[in-house]
């Protein structure tokens, strides 16, 4: 089966563009409408009506790879395989008579497990997106290249749901048994590194391999650090520290040697970007070859990262090559430390404590956030949030197949864990204020470094976090949030209702884990 046209997928009179480069697509993406140039050189694009991933349509096919082996409900839906196939036969007949852009590349920096994947995309846009942000194969490798995944990710082609069997005109539909993806009626670029990342997590337990949502970067002693956190907790920014070399932002796999980066690239959130606070991000949107999602520009083309009125959610979509402190290959050694990023709107709890292995256990499988409200009427709390192994959308098993993989993987490296809090200090939000990037960087850098090997904990009573007296850089008065609130009534209760959320959330759970990780659980009001 030749590979080097498209007809072996029934696609016919379609002009195909093969593994464009930077220029050749910027030039694409103006001739055809879908974005500008802006000053200094990025791509800037919007991708309304949606500018964030669409998780509840998202589908995988239920057929004999997955019926037994995907862990149902929640995020992962069920649909049919007429479904898939009638929904490709129209894409593809969509296509007649369009332009079409390739792009052959691998998702993982590791040669024994990465994956080639060829992406099929009507937008010029979505071509340089994924450019970006995998891994490219050098000349060699695309001659032999063959994919071993598919994505055709058409935006201009919406479904019918009345007759296509979809939820809504949007859909991604993931077929393991065909090993393709289908995008459709979103512009948004995010679902094709995402789409991609659950079929690794999906594929790569089987193989030893531990697939993560987190970042990564590795100090100048050679000792790697890892960031799980859910989305906005500071994974891209905490990792792109100019002390430390990056290895990825986003997705990474562990195995019997060290750590890989499944991308090439890094998706960071740029609204309100501080220069000073975040320079390495700063730097890329002013930067050829950076996509610019959903940033709002003036007309004399200059940015003004600021205004949110497209969406709080804008972006700039980078190869690692932008950043100037990088880890060769993409690769990194065992991890010494391992990080839980949560943003706490609640600002119970502490800004950084030390994990025993059991807490570890009870929180990656828990997964905490808190969003703060958005602008929705009447919203006024925080909107807390519980993501099992950090990234419950993008996570097709079990969770139990993940968390005895990092059972393993510490307890084979000894690594040390923490809990960092990002979010909330002083009050919960509305009342304090968001913990300090530097404050958080330098709690982050004096765990890494060992400087708290030596300094004397307390443990908290609601969840029974080790909190360190002492830190270099810091406050002392902030690292204790009870000290932070005026009102430690106040303080109590909220943390009290905290807890019961965690122990609610927790309850599904709870048949599944060691006594020793049930016991994690927080006390709530019954109990203090
Ligand atoms: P995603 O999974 O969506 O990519 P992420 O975990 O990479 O999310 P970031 O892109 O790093 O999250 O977003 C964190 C946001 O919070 C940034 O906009 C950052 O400026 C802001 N922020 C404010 N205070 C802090 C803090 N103390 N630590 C980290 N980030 C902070
Ligand atoms: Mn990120």
């Amino acid at each position: 089966m030749s590979t080097q046209d498209l007809s072996y997928l029934g696609a016919k009179n379609v002009t195909l563009h093969w593994n464009p480069g930077v220029a050749e697509l910027y030039e694409a993406a103006v001739r055809l409408g879908e974005g500008h140039i802006v000053e200094g050189g990025p791509l800037l694009v919007e991708t309304t009506p949606h500018t964030g991933r669409s998780p509840k349509d998202r589908f995988i096919v239920e057929d004999d790879n997955t019926r037994d082996r995907v862990w149902w409900g929640g995020f992962n839906t069920p649909i049919s395989a007429e479904v898939f196939d009638n929904l490709l036969n129209k894409m593809i007949a969509h296509m007649d008579g369009k332009e079409m852009f390739v792009q052959n590349l691998f998702a993982g920096t590791d040669p024994d497990y990465h994956m080639p994947v060829r992406f099929i995309t009507e937008m010029a846009y979505h071509s340089l997106f994924v450019r970006n942000m995998f891994v490219r194969p050098s000349k060699a490798e695309l001659r032999n290249f063959e994919p071993s995944f598919t994505v055709i990710n058409v935006p201009g082609f919406k479904a019918n749901p009345e007759v296509d069997g979809t939820r809504t005109e949007t859909f991604i539909i993931v077929n393991f048994t065909k090993r393709m993806i289908l995008v459709g009626g979103t512009k948004y670029a995010g679902e094709n590194k995402k789409g991609i990342f659950g079929v690794l997590n999906f594929e790569l337990p089987d193989l030893g391999v531990m697939p993560m949502h987190c970042s990564a970067n590795i100090g100048p002693a050679g000792d790697t650090a890892l960031f799980f956190g859910l989305s906005g907790t500071g994974k891209t920014t905490l990792s792109a520290d100019p002390k430390r070399a990056l290895i990825g932002d986003d997705e990474h796999g562990w195995t019997d040697h060290g750590i890989f980066n499944f991308e090439g690239g890094c998706y960071a959130k740029v609204i309100n970007l501080n220069p000073a606070a975040e320079p390495a991000i700063f730097k890329t949107t002013r930067m050829y070859g950076t996509v610019l999602e959903n940033v709002v520009m003036r007309p004399d083309r200059t940015l003004d990262l600021d205004d949110g009125s497209i969406t709080e959610n804008t972006r700039s979509a980078y190869p690692i090559t932008h950043i100037d402190n990088i880890a060769p290959g993409g690769r990194g050694t065992r991890p010494k430390n391992i990080v839980f990023l949560t943003a706490d709107a609640y600002g119970v709890l502490p800004p950084i404590s030390r994990l025993t292995r059991e807490q570890m256990m009870y929180q990656f499988i828990s997964g905490f956030t808190a969003k703060i409200p958005g602008t929705e009427q009447g919203v006024t709390e925080p909107v807390p949030t519980f993501s099992t192994c950090f990234g419950a959308p993008f996570m097709p098993r079990h969770p139990g197949v993940y968390a005895e993989l990092l059972a393993r993987r510490v307890e084979e490296t000894g690594a040390r864990v923490w809990l960092v809090n990002t979010g909330w200090s002083g009050g919960k939000y509305g009342q304090g204020k968001r913990m300090s990037i530097s404050y958080t960087r330098n709690m982050i850098n004096a765990a890494l470094n060992g400087d708290l090997d030596d300094v004397e904990f307390v443990t908290e009573p609601f969840f029974n976090l080790s909190i360190p007296t002492r830190v270099p850089g810091v406050p002392k008065d902030i690292l204790n949030p009870r000290d932070t609130w005026q009102d430690k009534t106040e303080y109590d209760r909220t943390a009290r209702r905290l807890a019961r959320m965690f122990r609610d959330n927790f309850k599904r759970f709870e048949s599944g884990v060691s006594p020793e990780v049930a016991a994690c659980m927080p006390v709530h009001e019954e109990l203090v």
